[in-house]
């Protein structure tokens, strides 16, 4: 397949990953393409669900199996806009995916390349053609923002807090500078 049409459908998990900061979780999206068009999507939920396998590509892919009715996902394409952590990438071995494109990499967990290659390991019964850095930049750009976002709240919201405790008359912030 061509990276313009790579691209095309990573546009459509990067709008599917840009759902997530509305629930507090890490913007990570997925879709699963076959004949040519969108069978399933997925985002992260983990907060939003309080599950740690809420991950993007899980919910995309349980909603391709059902679509198909069937476990293995036959003449599927996984797009998603990070690199797959360890479970992921062993759901697309169980699976029998055939190929997944990724966007950016995950050097901290990613087990498509980084840490581990699972998608590609030549002991396991399946390996996935694996496509990398397809929109990398803007997929990355969206986890930076996001983290650097929560990292340091805005100051526009702690003048508010200030305002809305004045308002009440509450007492001031314990560790706060009296
Ligand atoms: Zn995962």
């Amino acid at each position: 397949m061509s990276q313009l049409t790579h691209k095309v459908w990573m546009e459509r998990a990067l709008t599917e990953a840009r759902l997530a900061p509305a629930h507090d979780d890490v913007p990570v999206g997925a879709v699963v393409v076959r004949e040519g068009r969108v069978i399933a999507q997925g985002h992260n939920r983990r907060e939003a669900d309080r599950d740690p396998t809420a991950h993007a590509e899980m919910a995309a892919m349980r909603q391709a199996a059902a679509h198909l009715g069937s476990w293995r996902l036959e003449g599927c394409t996984l797009y998603v806009t990070l690199e797959p952590c360890t479970m992921c990438a062993g759901a697309l071995v169980l699976a029998r995916l055939p190929a997944l494109v990724y966007a950016a990499s995950d050097p901290k967990a990613g087990a498509v390349g980084s840490l581990y290659d699972l998608a590609r390991e030549p002991r396991l019964n399946h390996r996935v053609d694996v496509t990398a850095g397809v929109l990398a930049e803007e997929c990355g750009a969206l986890l930076t923002t996001f983290f650097r976002a929560r990292r340091a709240p805005s100051r526009a919201s702690a003048g508010a807090s200030r305002e809305a405790r004045a308002a009440v008359r509450l007492p001031p912030d314990p560790g706060g500078v009296a």
